[in-house]
């Protein structure tokens, strides 16, 4: 039992370089607990909102990243979710809007607005 939201724990959604702070989206939360409860599967996202100077030592992120605003999270593709449940899971969710990417391991979502879809797997 979390004690940021029902299945969440503020230490699973702030940031993993140690600053402690975290943002979250209200929408981005509330897909967090549909996947918990969908899947039935505990996890935590794989990284969770992250600071600006944190962001920019990961490869690759973007410096407007959803991850910075918590709009944008990465759920493990856990023993019990397949891949494609999952993102079709995501897709259906934010249907005509966010984006989600399926990565190998996880997939990532944002409740930006913009819409994208793209599968690496
Ligand atoms: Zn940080
Ligand atoms: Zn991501």
């Amino acid at each position: 039992m979390g004690n940021y939201s029902k299945n969440f724990d503020v230490s699973e959604i702030e940031c993993r370089c140690g600053c402690s702070q975290y943002r979250i989206e209200y929408r981005a939360m509330m897909i967090l607990e549909k996947v918990r409860e969908n899947f039935g599967v505990p996890f935590a996202p794989n990284c969770g909102c992250r600071c600006e100077a944190h962001n920019a030592t990961i490869p690759g992120s973007s410096p407007t990243s959803g991850h910075i605003i918590g709009s944008a999270f990465d759920i493990p593709i856990k023993k019990g979710m397949s891949c494609d449940d999952l993102y079709n899971f995501l897709d259906n969710e934010m249907k005509g809007w966010g984006g989600v990417i399926l990565h190998e391991t996880f997939c990532h979502f944002d409740t930006k607005d913009r819409y994208y879809r793209k599968r690496l797997k």
